[in-house]
């Protein structure tokens, strides 16, 4: 049997980034020989379905919550390796669907892949929480600003209190411009490993306009090239994309006092 890894792509804030993640990390696996499978769990605001171009699918998570379909009817393959469940837009199937019986579906959806990838809704709710407690790990996203920062360092303390390991934080839209936190602080401040830095990229919303994955739709894109680096560190290589001066100090580490003040920690 395959080992697989259910991760579940986290943040305190939607708009992060989290989708994009999970459909480009579940590419760049593919495309890295892994077999790679993505979970719209994001039952409300569903979109993964968007962020690959499926119009209109006749059996969404929603139907396969609600039991009126089988999982299986629901795995759709986007390129070689790699398959996603979407989830359904309408608020009828939003209604019908009880999330209690996503740990039933994600123990379906593990068979026969290498990583599975829950693109979790966002926010501390009970439904952005479960897929943290089902998954084996949680990939947290942040954006390199302080409000973005300080709600998913709750995030982290949720994973935390849970007991469900955190594999590191990815910064998402990256800009590196003087009023951005510095990618060394923010690690320190969510107390866990920057795996990954995704620039800020206009081809990664110029892809979600051509409904693609930005991967398939510019390889040579930074934001591109970032994710193949990221799944490549994923699957135990070396990292390609690596810069040193994203991972720069900055002076003063008020930030992660800030934080901690508001999250009580000591
Ligand atoms: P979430 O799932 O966290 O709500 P999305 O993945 O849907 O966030 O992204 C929100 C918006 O930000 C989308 O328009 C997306 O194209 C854009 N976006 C995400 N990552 C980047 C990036 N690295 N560079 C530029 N735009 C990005
Ligand atoms: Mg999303």
């Amino acid at each position: 049997m395959v080992v697989s890894k259910v991760i579940a792509v986290a943040s305190g804030k939607g708009g992060v980034g989290k989708t994009t993640i999970a459909v480009n990390l579940g590419v760049a696996l593919a495309l890295h020989g892994k077999k790679a499978r993505v979970l719209d769990a994001d039952i409300a605001m569903a979109n993964v379905s968007l962020h690959v171009g499926l119009d209109d699918v006749p059996v969404t998570l929603h139907e396969v919550l609600a039991g009126d379909a089988d999982v299986g009817d629901a795995i759709y393959r986007v390129v070689r390796n790699f398959e996603v469940v979407p989830c359904g837009v309408t608020l009828s199937g939003f209604q019908k669907a009880t999330p209690d019986r996503l740990r039933d579906v994600v123990i379906d959806l593990i068979e026969g892949v290498d990583y599975l990838i829950i693109d979790s809704p966002p926010g501390l709710n009970r439904d952005s929480i479960l897929p943290i407690a089902i998954a084996e790990e949680v990939l947290l996203v942040a954006n390199p600003d302080i409000a973005s920062i300080i709600d998913t360092a709750k995030t982290k303390a949720i994973a935390d209190l849970i007991g469900t390991s955190v594999y590191g934080a990815v910064i998402n839209k990256a800009t590196f411009s003087e009023k951005s936190v510095a990618v060394t602080e923010i690690g320190k401040t969510l107390e866990t490993e920057i795996v990954a830095v995704i620039p800020e990229d206009p081809e990664v919303r110029r892809a979600l306009m051509a409904r693609r994955p930005v991967l398939l739709y510019n390889r040579k894109a930074p934001a591109s090239r970032a994710f193949m680096s990221f799944a490549k560190r994923m699957i135990g290589e070396t990292p390609t994309y690596y810069d040193e001066d994203l991972f720069r100090e900055k002076e003063e580490s008020i930030l992660s006092r800030f934080i901690k003040a508001i999250l009580r920690k000591k």
